[in-house]
């Protein structure tokens, strides 16, 4: 037996079996589509429904998903360093079943104030209404973290590094005051993506990944994971997942392995060229400040440093322009398309609306604006060339008048 390292695994994870039966095999294991499954005899079946409530991964009916399902499963544990993994629709759902698992009414979370905003949304509309309640602060430092833990708190919600300006947590500090006081720590990843890293492995309890964004890397499909090690929090997620009826779809599933395929080289390249990007708006007069941990004038890069793998292509950066001239400058650019989704193939760009930036602590009140970009796998020459001609525009904006 050779112990192989995780990339090693994500080639060989998923390829259809060769046996005494079908000595010839696919490559690509096929994307099982069948709502339900065919039983030999009773026995069978009744053995599937025992091992199942045993809490075995094993396929009984066609919404907990087939043997295509269950190697990608197999790959988010691989990815994530976790015992088990489950899927979900779309990444946001992941997070929905993750706290709809493990909340009661009455329960308490606490939430880091950078997560994905529709989180917000989920606390103050669907948890609220079930008498949970939640507290958003910034999680940077533990003393003023652990005041905000009350009796009733169950679960310490974050995400490293934030949405909007990818900013690091200390996790295995915020681990250490979870443990302290008991609580389950969630972390969304979809920032690492498992290569990148690694929530269970710095003492998170749970990690959620948007399939969608690096994983899926082709802005073609919608897809959650969630990844756990200790079996009691495997069995709440598995029975709430069943009792829930979260399904995914086959065809989804296949191009979520095949994304997998690449990953760590689209990753790689996507990260690198984000430094190109960061060390070209280091250059401009206009800029603020740049959020991307990677670039090594980041307010956080040690900690990146300290606990990640590697990075990805998501950069924002603070631009002393008005709101015309930003404006502009967005909407001159050539090569980006204006859209806010992340981890596909090719480069978008958002001007982040302030409001939602305004319960970030992180985010410094005093600059006017955020481009929040995803550098895609372009060349990043041409990327700089589409900068300087965007930029030059807004400069020059509003025309002067001759
Ligand atoms: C996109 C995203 C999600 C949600 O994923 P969907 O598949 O779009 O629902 C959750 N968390 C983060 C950090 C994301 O970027």
């Amino acid at each position: 037996m050779i112990m192989t390292t995780l990339l090693t695994q994500l080639s060989h994870l998923g390829t259809a079996v060769c046996d005494e039966k079908h000595p010839r095999a696919p490559v690509a294991l096929p994307a099982i589509r069948t709502s339900t499954v065919r039983f030999n005899d009773i026995d069978t079946l009744h053995d599937t429904y025992r091992r199942q409530a045993a809490g075995e991964r094993i396929v009984g009916y066609g919404r907990m998903g087939m043997e295509t399902h269950a190697a990608f499963e197999e790959m988010m544990c691989a990815l994530e360093g976790g015992k088990r993994a489950f899927l979900a629709p779309s990444g946001l759902n992941a997070i929905a079943m993750v706290l709809l698992s493990l909340l009661n009414a009455g329960d308490h979370m606490l939430v880091a104030d950078c997560v994905y905003g529709p989180v917000r949304q989920m606390d103050e509309t669907v948890l609220k209404r079930m008498n949970i309640s939640s507290t958003f602060c910034s999680m940077r430092d533990m003393a003023e973290l652990e005041s905000k833990i009350q009796s009733n708190t169950k679960i310490l919600y974050l995400e490293s590094p934030g949405s909007l300006l990818f900013e690091m947590l200390d996790l295995p500090a915020i681990a250490a005051v979870a443990k302290k006081h008991n609580l389950l720590v969630i972390a969304d990843n979809t920032w690492g993506s498992g290569l990148a890293y690694r929530p269970l492995d710095l003492g998170a309890d749970v990690s959620i990944v948007a399939v969608t964004k690096y994983i899926g890397g082709h802005s073609d499909l919608l897809m959650g994971a969630v990844v756990a090690k200790d079996d009691a929090i495997i069995k709440r997620i598995d029975t709430n997942q069943y009792a829930l009826g979260f399904s995914t779809s086959a065809d989804d599933v296949w191009l979520a392995i095949r994304g997998v395929r690449t990953l760590d080289v689209r990753m790689k390249r996507h990260a690198e060229n984000a430094l190109k990007i960061c060390e070209f708006f280091d250059q401009q007069a206009e800029t603020l400040q740049i959020y991307h941990p990677a670039f090594e004038k980041d307010a956080h890069h040690d900690l990146w440093k300290r606990d990640a793998l590697g990075s990805n292509g998501m950069v924002s950066v603070a631009l002393n322009l008005t709101k015309a001239q930003t404006k502009v400058f967005v909407e001159s650019l050539k090569l980006f398309s204006i859209g806010y989704s992340w981890g596909g193939y090719e480069s978008l760009i958002d001007m982040v609306n302030t409001d939602f930036l305004k319960n970030h602590a992180y985010w410094n009140p005093n600059y006017p604006h955020l481009v929040r970009m995803h550098i895609g796998l372009e060349s990043p020459e041409d990327l700089i060339q589409d900068y300087q001609q965007a930029l030059e525009k807004a400069r020059n904006y509003p025309p002067s008048i001759p």
